[in-house]
């Protein structure tokens, strides 16, 4: 199938107010510029150099989101094209990003990066420590960034229970905050998470961003 076909394909069984977030990580320019000319406009990219340099070459309607572990040395580098950055995953690199944008003068939304896999290697707070941040105040006062929700990735793995039960997680932890900590920031209303092989069960839980590459794109070529 196209890439046009996939795009129809997955964004017809979402349902209403779901959002579909193409990651084009690794593809070329071209690959992109065909999801566009579909109808797509929120692109994902995880690496800050792949991002700056697609970026420029591309329509300017494009909404890029950055979903990999962001460098606090690489934050200057995608600040300038990203509307989103769903991968805060500590209390420094928010201070940072908020920095930037300030110095910039532009303002960037961000999603707090929920550790809730098994695999030690995935980033994110710990549901724990972020309600612990959220009392502290780490959330409050930021001029230059809108803290619109949440984002997580589930463990690689076939038992979908258990990738079930980690959504779950992120869904209750994204209430809790959103009740206790965002009454007054309407803009809290994103729970991103669900990849091509698990987008399913993360919509069944609440997710309104899926983050989808294979099923669009086709296989990466690293
Ligand atoms: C690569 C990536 C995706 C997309 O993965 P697919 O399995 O290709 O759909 C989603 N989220 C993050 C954070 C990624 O790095």
């Amino acid at each position: 199938m196209s890439i046009a076909q996939n795009i129809e394909h997955i964004t017809k069984q979402l349902p209403q107010g779901v959002k579909l977030v193409a990651v084009s990580k690794f593809h070329p320019i071209e690959r992109l510029q065909e999801a566009y000319d579909a109808g797509q406009r929120i692109f994902g990219e995880n690496r800050a150099q792949e991002l700056a340099a697609k970026a420029p070459k591309l329509p300017t309607d494009i909404e890029w989101h950055f979903i990999g572990h962001l460098q606090k040395n690489k934050v200057r580098m995608i600040t300038p094209w990203t509307s989103t950055i769903q991968s805060i995953d500590s209390k420094e690199l928010l201070q940072l990003v908020n920095k930037e944008a300030a110095r910039i003068n532009r303002h960037i939304n961000v999603l707090l990066q929920l550790h809730v896999a098994k695999e030690q290697t995935k980033s994110g707070f710990a549901v724990d420590e972020i309600l612990t941040a959220a009392n502290e105040g780490t959330f409050n006062n930021l001029s230059n960034v809108t803290i619109a929700g949440v984002m997580a990735m589930a463990t690689f793995t076939d038992d979908i229970e258990q990738v079930a039960r980690e959504f779950e997680l992120v869904h209750n932890t994204f209430l809790t905050l959103r009740d206790k900590h965002f009454a007054d920031n309407p803009n809290f209303k994103e729970i991103s998470m669900g990849m091509s092989d698990d987008w399913h069960i993360a919509v069944q839980h609440g997710a309104t961003l899926v983050r989808i590459g294979t099923d669009i794109f086709g296989a990466r070529e690293y």
